[in-house]
């Protein structure tokens, strides 16, 4: 960033805090004991949205997983309620498609708002496709979209190094496996994570490993 930014200048989207990620259908389906990182990114999220000064603008996305699923984490689920943010419903992994989302983004950045962080889950998939492609919709506008990767989990399979080999069969067949070269010293490797990391910097988001949310928080 050229610059810090400031209070009024920052607004945060915090992606899919949804109990289906930890304990319900989608954390059955991968298996609940898998989602450790996405639990303690949502107690992160949930810590900051305490401390938030009140006059930078949340919103936060939901996820209809197979038609339903929609309540919040329980770690995010008293401050949600208790602060009472707007919140869209998105389709599918794209957040430019949900009703409500263009008509929040447009009246924040004309408050002022040029920097967009995003947190939440995850990393691999919402996070990623989605901050990439605002990022591309909205640069000419002037909008950066910043990641806060300690606000944003995935299973944790995806933060396991891989050889070339293993990371691709992972990517393609979501094959969890591991081989001798990836542990074999001088080999390259790659989490899935890490791979998303670069995904999303080769479209133009910052991504960090924490965001220093000092002059936005209560002291
Ligand atoms: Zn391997």
């Amino acid at each position: 960033m050229s610059s810090v930014p400031s209070v009024g200048s920052v607004a945060v989207v915090l992606i899919d805090l949804q109990q289906s990620y930890t304990r319900g259908l989608w954390a059955s389906w991968m298996g609940e004991t898998k989602a450790e990182h996405i639990r303690q990114s949502f107690t992160r999220c949930a810590n900051l949205l305490v401390k938030l000064k009140k006059d930078v603008p949340v919103l936060l996305s939901r996820s209809a997983i197979g038609g339903y699923d929609l309540d919040w984490a329980e770690e995010v689920g008293e401050i949600v309620s208790a602060k009472a943010y707007p919140s869209v419903l998105k389709p599918d992994t794209d957040i430019l498609e949900a009703a409500g989302f263009a008509e929040w983004l447009g009246k924040v950045m004309r408050s002022g708002v040029s920097t967009l962080m995003v947190g939440g889950c995850t990393t691999t998939s919402c996070v990623r496709v989605w901050s990439s492609h605002i990022q591309r919709s909205f640069s000419s506008r002037g909008l950066q979209v910043v990641v806060d990767l300690s606000l944003c989990g995935a299973r944790d399979c995806n933060y396991v190094p891989r050889c070339q080999a293993c990371l691709d069969k992972y990517m393609m067949y979501g094959t969890d496996s591991t081989c001798d070269r990836c542990a074999t010293p001088g080999v390259s490797t790659v989490s899935p994570v890490d791979n998303a990391v670069e995904d999303m910097r080769k479209s133009g988001v910052q991504v960090v490993q924490q965001f220093d949310w000092t002059p936005f928080v209560e002291k």
